[in-house]
């Protein structure tokens, strides 16, 4: 990895603007539900206070699209914060995320102390990385930290804009992304296994393709699968199809043969009559899906081969459930897949996506993946092979 990183940096007595990904879920009270994301960025947080230098966090939370409101302000996540490090928290709640207010509280902090800025996309700018805040925020401060991965695919001011005007460094949530992950695509430890589930070939094509260049085995699951089977010449009755990417499904088939690349797809499916839990469903071969009939799950003997791939796999990559895990009847093949991904202990498991976490956290099985990645849109645009913006622009070693 050749972007600067923590360690890199000198931050006694120094002002550390640091970007976090606090875009925490609240309920209808303002309460938050699940403070992973706080939690993630206490060890930088915390190396942080006791090198010497004191803080000014900042994030975004949820889409109040450019404009102060009440139910996005990063007043609980302040509070939360105060209780996790023990320790009174500055709150600028300040609806143009910095005034002279700000500057001034800026300028006054001390080593140790810590102060949160107000939701940056109460103003305009951040999302267009307007250079008006970038400027805003980098002047509080003398050196810059990302530590925000979840929105590092997105060209923001307050994390790429701000890169043009202070020093700059990675933090360690964002470093450990980016090491396993590019070392999982750059020098995997093989045979390398992407699983790829989700609703949408659409979605999915630039993974797709990526992995056809650097993958052993691609395994393909979930609501894109019938776009393939489709693809293959089979009937999918009703299940989720893409009519205008069974062309492309049918390139993917082909290429992955003329590069040797083994493609799965599921050799039987569990289908249902209608979109939801309970409902007649039943398994039939992955060529003779019912007219009325919808797809919503794989089947036992499907289980069985992915599985079989997964445990000689020596590094697998997973991105996307591979059926409507959401209700208990279609979830057994995604947990499956979890629970196999988890028990292969040789190899190096990545999760990507907030589905494929959820389902992982839903059996249990979290801390025997090696990582799974803080950011959808942002690990499936690394996945991609795409340059992220939000660490493109920080420091180079
Ligand atoms: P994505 O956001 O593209 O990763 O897609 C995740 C969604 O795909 C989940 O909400 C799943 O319920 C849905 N999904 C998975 N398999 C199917 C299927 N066979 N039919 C319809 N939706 C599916």
């Amino acid at each position: 990895m050749n972007k600067k990183t923590l360690k890199d940096i000198d931050v006694k007595n120094k002002k550390v603007l640091v970007r976090c990904d606090f875009n925490v879920p609240l309920d209808k009270s303002g309460n938050i539900t699940d403070d992973i994301r706080i939690t993630s960025s206490l060890p930088t947080i915390k190396y942080l206070l006791n090198n010497g230098a004191s803080l000014i966090l900042m994030s975004h939370l949820g889409r109040p699209d450019g404009e102060p409101k009440k139910e996005y302000s990063l007043l609980p996540v302040a509070k939360r914060l105060e209780k996790l490090l023990d320790k009174k928290i500055i709150f600028e709640d300040c609806d143009i995320v910095v005034d002279d207010k700000v500057k001034a509280d800026a300028l006054k902090l001390q080593s140790g102390e810590v102060m949160i800025l107000q939701n940056t996309r109460y103003r305009k700018e951040e999302t267009k990385n307007g250079d008006a805040l970038s400027k805003d925020l980098a002047g509080l401060a003398d050196i810059y930290v990302n530590d925000a991965f979840g929105t590092a695919h997105r060209a923001h001011s307050s994390n790429a804009g701000v890169c043009k005007y202070l020093p700059s460094a990675v933090g360690f949530l964002v470093e450990k992304e980016i090491a396993v992950m590019g070392n999982a695509l750059e020098n995997p430890k093989r045979p390398l296994t992407a699983i790829l589930g989700g609703a949408k070939v659409a979605d999915k094509i630039a993974v797709i393709e990526n992995f056809l260049n650097i993958a052993d085995n691609i395994i393909i699951g979930g609501g894109m699968m019938y776009t393939f089977l489709k693809a293959q010449g089979y009937n999918v009755g009703k299940s989720l199809l893409e009519e205008d990417k069974i062309d492309l499904a049918k390139g993917i088939i082909q290429k992955s043969k003329d590069k040797n690349i083994n493609l799965y797809l599921p050799i039987d499916v569990v289908v249902a009559k209608e979109f939801k839990n309970d409902t007649e469903f039943y398994t039939v071969d992955s060529d003779s899906i019912p007219d009325d009939f919808m797809g919503l799950d794989i089947g036992e003997k499907t289980i069985e081969k992915f599985c079989e791939v997964i445990s000689i796999s020596k590094t697998i990559i997973w991105n996307g459930p591979l059926g409507v895990f959401e209700m208990d009847n279609f979830a057994k093949g995604t947990n499956s897949i979890a629970e196999f991904i988890a028990n292969n202990k040789e190899a190096i498991s990545i999760v990507g996506g907030g589905d494929s976490a959820a389902a992982v956290e839903k059996v249990g099985l979290a801390d025997k993946i090696t990582h799974i990645s803080t950011g959808g849109g942002a690990s499936l645009e690394f996945l991609e092979g795409k340059v992220l913006p939000g660490i493109d622009a920080v420091d180079n070693k």
